[in-house]
Parts: structure tokens; sequence; C-alpha cells
């Protein structure tokens, strides 16, 4: 998003999404279908919930010794004729990348989907050196065409309906388009062929990097990962310190949930293990391969209140889950990564102050965490993000008095009970039928969208004192 989109208050973007029906439609059908897929195939895998446990204590353990395990990756990579670069921060991993295209004389990039590189801005940065990046996933091909950014972590065009990306196709591709999905992918992979062909770079991302073995792992349901990593001279792949796992055995724990959580598949279509360039004698891959390993924010939540979240396999099940995100589709969020795990990585990357609103963009319901393959607690550090914000004072003066106020009418019981009775006394004009449809200003914003409920008649400990039965 644009530093003059995100100027646009968090609650505005939220109630823009609301009222736009082919982004609700669009949210609606995707969300209840990956959820539906999500369930049915766990159901059918009664090893999955020991496997979600055993994931978790993988990532917990790797992180304990993540900078032995980057070493042991670094030096297999190498060993392989891989070069790994290490960048502290987006813009070193953006000049990484640029450097190297630079070098090569590359003038196209072909890029398989990929949450870090969208994260540095990495196609902007391209760009302002002469090379043409070329998105290659059919999502992410939509929203470059569309010049958006991806709403979704798996579904990047999650937000658009099938006639919108028949409208856009025919649009920007100056050819005819029906809304039928099989005959915009056919468009699309025709377009995308000769750019593979013509492509001098491939730039990736990773799911996995396997410590012991050098091995880089694409996890992809269309198969332009392979193609982006085996077609183009160069080929550079960009990922966070975190997604480094020690063994083989330790990858296949997480290959056996993360489609499960993300599509419902048993496995993606295509896992692509992608280790060092082309060695003498091969006839396919690159002649030269790069890992950029990025922090960005990440080794300081090692020790940090965010650590649970560098468990993330990216699969964006909490998303789907999450009756914020079901509401308001990831682009409201404003920054790369949406959804309730993308709050906290917002935390992470671009410090608490960018979160102020988003802290609260969440019900606490914990849906997410019993969606998450590895079960991260994002409610609980949702929570401390909010005492975070509130002590920090990033909140606005009048919301930190009103809380303060909340505060001390909920610890002083004869406060409490004074306030409800006041408050029976003071809600007369606005209560109809059981419910108070609208407040006057400075209260009217809480029933802008929804009602709030009266007072009732008797508190529970008016009803405590004088009612036997209920003390019976
Ligand atoms: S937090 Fe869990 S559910 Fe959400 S994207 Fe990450 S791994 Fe998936």
């Amino acid at each position: 998003m644009s530093d003059a989109e995100l100027t646009t208050p968090f609650r505005q973007r939220a109630g823009s999404a609301m009222k736009d029906e082919f982004l609700q439609e669009a949210l609606t059908i995707a969300t209840t279908k990956f959820i539906g897929l999500r369930r049915e195939a766990f159901a059918g895998f009664p090893e999955g919930e020991a496997l979600r446990d055993r994931a978790r204590a993988i990532k917990e353990a790797t992180l304990q010794h993540l900078d032995r395990h980057l070493e042991t990756l670094i030096a297999n990579v190498e060993r392989l004729g891989g070069h790994v670069h290490f960048a502290t921060t987006p813009a070193e991993a953006r000049s990484i990348v640029v450097d190297i295209a630079r070098r090569t004389g590359a003038r196209m990039a072909v890029k398989a989907k990929s949450m870090a590189t969208e994260e540095i801005h990495l196609n902007e940065a391209l760009e302002a050196a002469g090379v043409t990046p070329v998105e290659t996933d059919l999502g992410e091909y939509i929203i470059q065409l569309a010049h958006e950014r991806p709403s979704h972590i798996i579904a990047p065009a999650i937000h658009k309906t099938k006639g919108q990306v028949a409208e856009l196709f025919t649009r920007e591709l100056k050819r005819p388009a029906e809304p039928d999905p099989e005959a915009l992918t056919r468009i699309a992979r025709a377009e995308l062929r000769e750019k593979f062909l013509q492509a001098d770079l491939g730039i990736t991302g990773a799911n996995f990097a396997v410590a012991d073995t050098g091995t880089v792992v694409l996890v992809t349901n269309e198969g332009n990962g392979r193609m982006v990593t085996s077609l183009p001279r160069v080929h550079v792949a960009v990922m966070g310190v975190e997604k480094v796992v020690p063994s083989f055995t330790d990858l296949m724990v997480f290959l056996a949930i993360l489609a499960k959580s993300a599509t419902g598949q048993k496995l993606s279509v295509y896992t692509s293990l992608v280790q060092g360039p082309r060695r003498a004698g091969e006839l396919e891959g690159p002649e030269e391969f790069h890992l950029v390993l990025l922090d960005g924010g990440r080794i300081a939540q090692i020790g940090g209140p965010l650590r649970e979240a560098l468990s993330c396999l990216r699969c964006g099940a909490c998303l789907n889950v999450c009756p914020v995100y079901r509401q308001i589709g990831g682009h409201a969020y404003g920054y790369t990564y949406p959804g309730p795990i993308g709050i906290l990585l917002t935390a992470m990357l671009e410090g608490a102050p960018a979160v102020r609103d988003l802290a609260h963009a969440s019900s606490l319901c914990g849906a997410c965490v019993d969606a998450c393959p590895v079960r991260i607690d994002i409610p609980r550090m949702l929570i401390e993000l909010r005492r975070e914000v509130d002590d920090e004072k990033l909140a606005p003066w009048t919301e930190r008095v009103a809380f303060a106020l909340l505060t001390k009418l909920l610890q002083n019981p004869r406060l409490y009970r004074f306030a409800a009775k006041a408050g029976r006394v003071l809600q007369r004009p606005f209560a109809r039928d059981g419910r108070i449809s609208r407040l006057p200003l400075p209260f009217g914003e809480w029933t802008r969208t929804r009602d709030l409920p009266p007072v009732a008649s008797r508190t529970f400990q008016e009803r405590w004192a004088s009612d036997k039965d209920l003390r019976a």
C-alpha cells in the first residue's frame, strides 16, 4: 500500500472494504471454501494433531539455536556452489538483488510467489534499476496487472471475482477474456510462457531451507516455481532467516501439515528442492544461485514478545477463519502481511507504532489458534501488543483516558454499582425494544455499526443478594 493510502485511517479503509460488494462476494466464497477444505483434510488425517505439536516443537528448538542452523545452511549452500548474502534490512536485501541483476546484465526477472520479496518491495527497486519484474504465480500475475498488492498470504488475488479478472485481462492484455477460470488460466499461461524464455533472472522466496543439505524448498501449485528456478541464467531466493529447518526429517513434518492447512490438499502439486546452481553434466538449472537471508527485525524477536510469530509457516489458515479478515480483506490492513498474524508480523517488521489501530482489529475469539498448524497463540500476543501501544502512549489521548476511567470503574465495586444505577437512568431516552441503536456523541461511534445491549434492569450482584433460588 502506498504512503498516501496509509494516511487514510484504518477505520476508513475497513469501512470502504465492507461496503465493497465485489470484495464481500469474493472473500466469502474463497474463505468459506478454504475453511471447508482444511477441515476435511485434517478430519481424514488422525496423525495431524500430533504432527502439529511436533512441528511446533521443531520450530521452537530451531529458534533456540538459529545461529548454528544458519551457519550449517550457509556452509552447505556454498559447498554446492551457491552464494549466500545476509541482509539486515529490506533496503540491504533490495540492493543485494539489484546488484546481482546489474552484474549479470539482467533485463527481465521472472518471479515465483514470495511474500519476502513483497516485504522488501523488490519489484519497485528492480523497475528503478531497469529490470522488468514479471510475476508468474497466477494470483500474483493478476494483481501485478491490476497494479495492486496481495491481499492474502497464499491467494494474493482472493479479493477479485472471476468477472473482475476477465475485465482486467481484456483491458490489460488487449484480448477478449471470458469469466471462466480455466480460460483465464490458459490466457495467463500463454502470456507467461514467453517471459520464462526471455528472462535472465529467476527470483523466488523459500518455504523452507534445510540446513543439513543446503536445500531450498519451494511449495507451489502451478509449476511456475520450477520454471523460475531452472530456466533463467541466475536464480535468487530471498527468505526470512526463520525459514531454516535442521533436517529433511523435520521438513517432512512441515510438508505433511502445510498444504492441508493452506488449501486442504494432502500435498501441494509441486514441491521443488533446489540445491545450488547447475553442476557439470547437468542439462538444466541456473549458472548462478544466490540465497539472500533476510533479518528485517526477526532476530531481535527471538528473545522478544513476538517470538512465537517466528514459527509461522505462512499458510494463511488464520486469515480464512478470522472474523475481521473475512469482513475487510487484506488491503485494509495496509501492510504486506494481512490478517491476525499479519498484525504481529507488521509490528515485528515496522515497529509497534505501525499497528496502533491494527492491534485492535481482532475479536480475540481464538479461531486463529485452532486453525494454525503450529498453534501460534496470536490472541495472547495481540493483547501484549495492545498493552505496549498503551504503555508507550501510542493510542490517541481520548482512547487512553476512556480506558483509564474504565479500569478505575471495574476495579472499584462501589463505583461499579453506582455506574450501573446511573446507566439505567441515563439510557432511558435511547433504549428501544431491548437494545440501544443510537447514542449521542461522543458515544455515537459505538452504535454507528452495531446495537448496544442496555444495562440490565438488575445486575447479577443485585439478583444474588435478593434471589434465594439463584443461591440455592
Ligand atoms: S500464524 Fe499459523 S495459521 Fe497463520 S499463516 Fe502462520 S502458520 Fe498459518
